[in-house]
C-alpha cells in the first residue's frame, strides 16, 4: 500500500476511534446518571455513535478494496461514492489537525472516484465528453490565448497543449480551459456534458469532483515539476486511456 493511502485509511481509524471514545462515554455516563430523560438521551446518543461507527468502519473496508484493485457490489460503490462526497471536508479537517499532508488525502479521494466511474462502465458519444484543463498547463509564455478556443494553439510544442489539441483532433472530443472553478463551472453548463475529464492537481480535483456530483468526473493529476500553477504538465498516455475508458467503441 502506498503512503497516500495509508494516511488515507489512518484518516479513517482516528474518526472511528474518537466515534468509539465518544460512545463508550456516553454509555459510561448512562450509568451513572440518576435522571431518566438524560439516561435515555445518553444511551440513544451510544446507539447513533456506534451506527455511525459501523457505517465508518464499512466505508474503511470498502476503500481498502477499492484501493487494492479488488471488486464490490454496485450498491457498495454508490454507498462509498456518496459517503465520502459528504464526508470529505470531516477528512480534510482532521488531516489538517494531524499534520497529514493533505494533498495526499486528496489524491486516494481522486483515485477512488477515478476506480468507481471506471467500474460503472460509463460510455459517451465523443461529443458528449468534454475535457476540462488549467490554465497552467500553458507554457507562460505562450502568447495565444486558448482560454477560449483551445485551437488558438500554433502546436509549437513548447507545452502539452499541443498533444492535448492532437488527442481531441484525434477522437473527435472538446477540450477547454478554465482558469478557476467559476470557469469549469461555466463550461460544463455551457457545454452539458454527459462525461468529463477533469486535468487538475489534487486540490481542484477534489473540489470539482465534488462540485459536480450528477455528471461522472475522472480526473488525471497534472504534474508540476515547475512547482504549483506553473507550466504544469500532463501524462498524455494516463488522458488518452481515460478517454478511452469513457468513448462509445466506434
Ligand atoms: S503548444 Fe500551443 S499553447 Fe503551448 S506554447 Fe505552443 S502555441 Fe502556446
Amino acid at each position: 500500500m502506498k503512503s497516500d493511502e495509508r494516511s488515507f485509511l489512518n484518516v479513517f481509524f482516528v474518526i472511528i476511534i474518537i466515534l468509539l471514545i465518544l460512545g463508550i462515554l456516553s454509555l459510561y455516563l448512562s450509568t451513572i446518571d440518576n435522571t431518566n430523560v438524560l439516561k435515555i438521551a445518553l444511551i440513544i446518543m451510544f446507539i447513533v455513535l456506534i451506527l455511525i461507527t459501523i457505517i465508518f468502519l464499512s466505508s474503511t473496508f470498502l476503500v481498502y478494496k477499492v484501493i487494492n484493485d479488488k471488486k464490490i457490489s454496485k450498491f457498495s460503490y454508490k454507498f462509498l461514492k456518496g459517503f465520502l462526497i459528504n464526508i470529505y471536508p470531516l477528512i480534510i479537517w482532521i488531516s489538517k489537525i494531524l499534520k497529514i499532508n493533505v494533498d495526499n488525502i486528496r489524491r486516494v479521494f481522486g483515485k477512488v472516484n477515478n476506480f468507481i466511474v471506471k467500474t460503472k462502465n460509463i460510455k459517451v458519444n465523443s461529443n458528449e465528453l468534454l475535457i476540462l484543463l488549467p490554465h497552467c498547463l500553458q507554457n507562460s509564455e505562450c502568447q495565444y490565448k486558448i482560454t477560449n478556443d483551445i485551437s488558438n494553439c500554433r502546436m509549437c510544442r513548447k507545452c502539452d497543449i499541443k498533444e492535448i489539441v492532437d488527442l481531441c483532433n484525434k477522437y473527435n472530443v472538446k477540450a477547454v480551459v478554465a482558469t478557476g472553478g467559476t470557469l469549469a463551472r461555466e463550461w460544463v453548463k455551457k457545454k452539458n456534458p454527459k462525461a468529463i475529464i477533469a486535468v487538475a492537481c489534487e486540490r481542484d480535483l477534489a473540489s470539482g469532483i465534488n462540485d459536480v456530483k450528477v455528471i461522472p468526473v475522472m480526473g488525471v493529476f497534472n504534474q508540476r515539476p515547475n512547482g504549483p500553477c506553473f507550466n504544469t504538465k500532463v501524462d498524455i498516455k494516463k488522458l488518452e486511456e481515460t478517454i478511452k475508458i469513457f468513448l462509445k467503441e466506434e
